[in-house]
């Protein structure tokens, strides 16, 4: 049984494969196979809530997304956000975070960000704070994106209460060092096969080092693609050329983390059903 613990189903890229991606997950994933989707702004909340009610395997999560906290928002954005979780006892707060690579790293012409209005990282922190607030009070799963902030993330971590059950760190892109103090502030860390490329010997390295009972994989479809040879599912490109990210190579991931660990499939399968159960909470 295999769970994707990040993606973006709902995401306009997908719209044209949902069918095909929803026929191809039972048999990929197995009987009670899970995937978390996770909502960007209050804009795309209302597709995740449809596809939680359409399809069982999917967990709804609703957050705003660093790349979306420059755009335009309702002023009562974060009641919607607690009325969400108060009304879906499943749904868990994601993708929220902090991103410092938009601010300075990213080229103005990168096709992931057209359109995007960086905003400040003070504003990020602020919106991320307040999330993590409200999953905190509710001891709901929370899904964190870090993109070269740790320097940012870490002291917020350390001065405000996580949920009881901890949060998750998608695609983690820290240190192996870092990831002790992660540890013991309540996090999870999730594999993305994205890392199996041979330029992130680094990420390899660190996710051998994370304790077995902490680690998660994802596909963070549409983005994050695995490297051409461990590619299992592919889905044609859209009009800008861009081939979306299937979310079944959730497959990549499994082999590829099993692989870097150096134990059977069958092992880390049964270890991470463990995880995501005790993180996000029993099956329906
Ligand atoms: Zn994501």
């Amino acid at each position: 049984m295999l769970h994707d613990a990040h993606n973006h189903l709902q995401d306009e890229a997908l719209a044209s494969h949902l069918d095909r991606v929803a026929s191809a997950w039972p048999d990929l994933a197995g009987v009670g196979g899970e995937m978390v989707v996770n909502g960007t702004h209050p804009d795309d909340w209302p597709r995740v809530a449809a596809l939680a009610v359409a399809h069982a395997f999917v967990r709804p999560a609703y957050g705003l997304h660093p790349w979306d906290v420059g755009a335009s928002r309702p002023s009562d954005w974060l009641v919607q956000l607690a009325s969400r979780l108060d009304a879906e006892p499943r749904a868990s707060v994601g993708e929220i975070g902090l991103d410092r690579w938009i601010l300075d790293s990213a080229a103005p012409d990168d096709p992931r960000l057209g359109g995007v209005r960086p905003a400040s990282m003070h504003e990020q922190a602020e919106v991320f704070g307040a999330q993590f607030a409200l999953a905190a009070a509710r001891n709901r799963p929370v899904t964190v994106h870090c993109l070269q902030a740790f320097g940012e993330l870490l002291p917020l971590l350390r001065a405000q209460p996580a949920p009881a059950r901890g949060f998750l760190l998608h695609a983690y892109g820290g240190s192996a060092e870092m990831a002790g103090e992660l540890v013991r502030l309540g996090a999870y860390f999730s594999f993305n096969p994205a890392f199996l490329d041979r330029r992130k010997a680094a990420r390899q390295e660190t996710f051998r080092a994370i304790p077995e009972d902490r680690l998660l994989c994802e596909t963070d479809a549409p983005a994050m693609p695995p490297p051409p040879v461990w590619r299992t599912h592919k889905l044609p490109p859209g009009p800008d050329g861009f081939a979306p990210n299937h979310p079944g190579n959730i497959e990549a991931a499994y082999a590829g983390l099993a692989a870097l660990r150096g134990v059977t499939e069958a092992a880390l399968t049964g270890r991470i059903a463990e995880n995501f159960i005790r993180f996000f909470g029993p099956p329906r």
